[in-house]
């Protein structure tokens, strides 16, 4: 058998220098690429012998192959038709196009975040931030961490350390990928006493519980289920009114709902308003804004925790504190984010779902009605009624695989072994992608 002829495989420098590797090098990083061609280059000598030298735009359809499959790993956007609003496997909350406008300046230059202008000195970060959080909850005073994890372990590391944290057994839960309460106050060095049953806890209960050492009281939203049927437990008024002295209440709240109503959720002013010392939620979930975790409540309780050697640990950086102070602005301004607006108006939904479905023309496909959740931790028992496609595909989950396979991924779900892609996550910027989306896939399927 005759040798392949290598030197009839272009270079390496040729190929990097190729319209396609070029591509990818921005995207990838020319080493990158430059490792990527020398993996399919060593592959392509190994398999030559039986294959013989294969033409250079076969070498450069296997690189491009292999690149934009390395591709698929880097954070990319994805459009969200899984009818769940605040998704933590897909970046929970958009951030308003028009937020993230306003602070490119501060970010992409100095800042004031440290620095206190008036003095010329070392100053505080956080900005107009307590205010803005003041003005929509009602809070004595605030702070900022780097997520909601954050703020409960910092809590009760600085204020609950070596003392009794009581918590009901109906509110000992697991917050998505193991946030685990029980696990979060071991670990702070808080010891954890455990009151009343999983679907019943009293005012005695709690009573009962306090000691000496009792630090506080600990209750935590139920963000992801529900406990319903022969179910109750105080209020958190009821709660206050039998606190003994200098044991605070704290509230894991989760959604960041601040005020107004929102089903399954308590707003953040009425649990000031009740009397909580401390309240703490994620700025990622219904407030809409980056991730990050606020604690409100009581002055000198904050105090103490920015002045915890902690806090150095946990601290956001300018990126968060400029697009939080924004976000907050504009909802103080009377914008609501993704979640505020819902339920969303259905015909409108619908509207679009007709003009997508128009833009596809398939008789696989048909304009539906849906239920979309709010998703996140908020309001994990209820649903809204939203709008829809149902493509009746033969192999439900390959043609889902192939929409995610797509350069701008699209996510659905599956009912039934039809395919569903829900418009009510959907940026309407968006509508017309996500039927030429739909539509390439559909014609590679059949
Ligand atoms: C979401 C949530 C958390 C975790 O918040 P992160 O911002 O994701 O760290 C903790 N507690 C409750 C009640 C939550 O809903």
């Amino acid at each position: 058998m005759k040798t392949p002829d290598f030197k009839k495989i272009p270079s390496k420098e040729i190929l990097l220098e190729s319209d396609t590797c070029r591509r990818w090098s921005a995207l990838l990083g020319r080493l990158h690429v430059s490792r990527i061609i020398d993996n399919v280059l060593s592959r392509l000598k190994s398999e030559a012998s039986k294959e013989g030298i294969p033409e250079e735009k076969d070498l450069l359809q296997g690189i491009d192959d292999e690149c934009r499959e390395i591709y698929r790993i880097r954070v990319i956007r994805v459009i969200n038709a899984t009818g769940i609003v605040l998704h933590t496997n897909m970046g929970r909350s958009p951030i308003s196009p028009e937020v993230w406008d306003a602070c490119k300046g501060v970010n992409t230059g100095y800042s004031n975040l440290e620095f206190n202008l008036k003095t010329g000195k070392r100053g505080k970060r956080n900005g107009i931030l307590p205010i803005l959080v003041s003005l929509l909850t009602g809070s004595e005073a605030s702070m900022v961490v780097n997520n909601n994890a954050a703020a409960v372990f910092l809590v009760l590391q600085a204020l609950a350390k070596g003392k009794e944290v009581v918590v009901s057994r109906g509110e000992q839960v697991q917050i998505g990928g193991g946030f685990r309460i029980p696990e979060i106050l071991s670990l702070s060095g808080a010891r954890l006493v455990e009151v009343g049953t999983t679907n019943i806890t009293t005012l005695e209960d709690y009573k009962k519980a306090f000691s000496e050492s009792t630090a506080c009281v600990l209750s935590v939203h139920r963000s992801n289920f529900a406990l319903r049927g022969f179910t109750s437990q105080p209020t958190l008024s009821e709660l206050k009114s039998i606190l003994p002295p200098g044991v605070f209440l704290y509230m894991d709240q989760g959604s960041g709902v601040l005020r107004g109503s929102m089903k399954g959720e308590i707003p953040v002013e009425s649990i000031l308003k009740q009397g909580a010392d401390l309240v703490s939620f994620s700025c990622d979930k219904v407030l809409g804004g980056p991730q990050g975790g606020i604690i409100a409540g009581k002055a000198n309780l904050i105090r103490k925790l920015e002045t915890h050697q902690l806090y150095r640990v946990f601290r956001p950086g300018k990126t968060i504190y400029s697009l939080l102070e924004e976000m907050l602005l504009w909802r103080v301004n009377g914008t609501f984010s993704p979640a505020e607006g819902m339920p969303a108006d259905v015909p409108t939904l619908m509207d679009r779902a007709h003009a997508v479905a128009a833009a596809v023309n398939s008789p696989l496909l048909e304009v539906v009605s849906t239920e979309c959740s709010t998703g996140g931790g908020s309001g994990p028992d209820e649903t809204y009624p939203s709008a829809g496609l149902r493509i009746a595909v033969k192999n439900a989950d390959s043609f889902l695989t192939n929409l995610r396979n797509e350069p701008v991924p699209v996510v659905g779900y599956i009912i039934n072994g039809s395919v569903y892609l829900d418009l009510v996550a959907v940026d309407p910027h968006d509508d017309a992608l996500l039927a030429e989306t739909v539509k390439r896939c559909l014609g590679a399927f059949s």
